[in-house]
């Protein structure tokens, strides 16, 4: 998404882009794709930032297309709901109001509950006076403008709950959607929890025409530029440098691009990679050595005969949680590769919106997804195709059967397609290093300062992209907009 809204706001400038994608569709993660009658998008569930003057609007109304894709808001009453035992939570807009609903059913926790929403309010505050470039100047001011910022710059959300004391069942109910970043508690960095937590609280949104729509119509204003190009299923296989510029990308097929101005939405060590060289300049190899997120499977599934309504879906996403420690349901699945009782979230985008597209009439699509380690899977399919399609089927049946179990009685008798993605296939299809979810894990290590710049040693090459930039739709379009806004400049 990143490097698609830097090019498209380029172009829309009348620059003349060159887009070079790998895959033989637009979009990355956010790219849509078809399993018989049924579309689904690969990853992308729901969105923020897409309020007036959010983000994603902004770009939109900056591209002219602010009009035609137009977002459908999850039920501000309960957009995310956390199922955690059997016990369920509906997280609505407005965190007073998310706060008053907890201390009502918690009312011996009143005091860690409201010492947490007032470190996500002060950090928060913060997180929106914070420039998208912190000069000498802001570092100098900022233990007087900015003291929450710095005081738990270091800090994890554990670390918060610990020093709160929060109870362990809403310990689980207020990381309910750790998923959107796939850590636990004891290894998220604080801010950037508060930075997810109030993006969604603004406002959780669903393309009205679907993720295809939102994508295609950014891919086509980079076509319809005055000597603009998207050229698809063209992988980038080398970047030539010369002292410190780039002189050319070559792809896969031979052929080579030249231009003065070079965008990588590749992964940063990826991108690092193509160079071939033995010793990076200026320290980046240094700024390059982050650990990915994690990786994650994703069940695709087409619904005939029933309504997913009647179970307890709709227009927001669940969460489920088998018991309230997630440290040890995480560690259980990604350390132990214990998947007997894993975390899913739920998604069904079907009932987001009306428009058609992703099925047959009468029809539905439920999305599943957890996190899971990436080299298992490589090695299953490196050493043992039948053992990793065996593994993967064994996985699948167990979501299954868990929703069965919890949600949908009978759920397999009234599917028309399953289809199960591995950290493998986020790699095949999306080239993400390690199938990470997130580009570099969100630890307080590598959030802030510690982040991977836009600026490379390479004076006409940039990077944006989940590393460089922050993850989600909403950050890679953030960060493509940001890159726009130094290169315009
Ligand atoms: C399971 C899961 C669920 C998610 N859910 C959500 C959600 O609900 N909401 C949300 O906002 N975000 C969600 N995200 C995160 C979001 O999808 C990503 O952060 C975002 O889409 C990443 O965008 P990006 O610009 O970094 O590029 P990517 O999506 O990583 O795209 C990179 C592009 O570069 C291309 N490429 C790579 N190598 C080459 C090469 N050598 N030559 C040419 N092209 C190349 C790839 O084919 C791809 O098109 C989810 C992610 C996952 C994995």
């Amino acid at each position: 998404m990143a490097g698609l809204t830097v090019a498209a706001l380029l172009a829309a400038d009348g620059r003349r882009v060159l887009v070079v994608e790998a895959h033989d569709t637009p979009g990355g993660y956010a790219h849509t794709f078809a399993m018989g009658a049924y579309r689904f998008c690969a990853q992308v569930h729901y969105i923020f930032g897409c309020g007036e003057g959010e983000t994603v609007h902004e770009v939109l109304r900056r591209l002219d297309l602010a009009d035609s894709v137009r977002f459908h808001r999850l039920d501000p009453e309960g957009f995310d709901h956390v199922v955690i035992g059997g016990e369920r939570f509906r997280i609505p807009n407005g965190l007073e109001k998310f706060r008053d609903r907890l201390i009502r059913r918690f009312p011996d926790a009143v005091t860690p509950l409201r010492g947490y929403f007032d470190a996500v309010a002060a950090i928060g505050r913060e997180l929106d006076r914070l420039p998208p470039r912190l000069g000498w100047r802001e570092l100098m001011t900022a233990p007087l403008r900015l003291p929450h910022l710095l005081r738990y710059r270091t800090w994890t959300l554990q670390r918060l709950y610990d020093h709160l004391r929060m109870p362990q069942r809403l310990q689980a109910v207020l990381a309910g959607q750790a998923g959107d970043y796939l850590l636990p508690p004891a290894e998220v960095s604080l801010l950037l929890h508060v930075a997810l937590v109030r993006g969604y609280d603004r406002g959780a949104y669903y393309p009205e025409r679907h993720f295809q729509h939102l994508v295609g119509s950014i891919a086509d204003r980079v076509r319809g530029g005055a000597g603009c190009q998207l050229l698809l299923s063209t992988p980038i296989e080398r970047i030539m440098v010369d002292g410190d510029r780039v002189v050319g990308v070559r792809a896969h097929d031979g052929r080579t691009f030249t231009a003065s101005r070079y965008v990588s939405n590749v992964d940063p060590r990826r991108t690092a990679a193509m160079m071939n060289r033995h010793r990076l300049p200026g320290g980046w190899g240094r700024r390059l050595q982050y650990a990915y997120s994690s990786g994650n499977l994703t069940l695709y599934l087409g619904v005939s005969g029933i309504d997913l309504r009647d179970h307890g879906f709709g227009s927001h996403n669940v969460w489920h949680y088998p018991h309230d420690d997630l440290n040890a349901i995480y560690r259980r699945q990604l350390v132990d590769l214990n998947f007997d009782e894993p975390w899913l979230f739920m998604s069904t985008p079907t009932l987001h919106t009306d428009a058609p597209g992703l099925c047959p009439p009468g029809h539905q699509i439920l999305e599943l997804a957890t996190s899971a380690p990436h080299a298992h899977f490589r090695h299953l399919r490196e050493t043992d195709r039948r053992r990793y399609n065996a593994e993967k089927k064994r996985l699948r049946d167990r979501m299954l059967a868990i929703v069965e179990e919890r949600y949908v009685p009978g759920l397999r008798g009234h599917l028309e397609m399953r289809v199960m993605g591995t950290p493998v296939t986020n790699e095949r299809f999306c080239a993400a290093p390690e199938g990470n979810a997130y580009g570099a894990a969100l630890t307080p290590a590598s959030v802030g300062l510690g982040r991977v710049p836009a600026e490379t040693p390479y004076r006409n090459l940039w990077l944006a992209n989940a590393t460089a930039g922050y993850p989600s739709v909403a950050g890679t379009v953030r960060a493509g907009f940001d890159l726009y806004r130094k290169l315009a400049g």
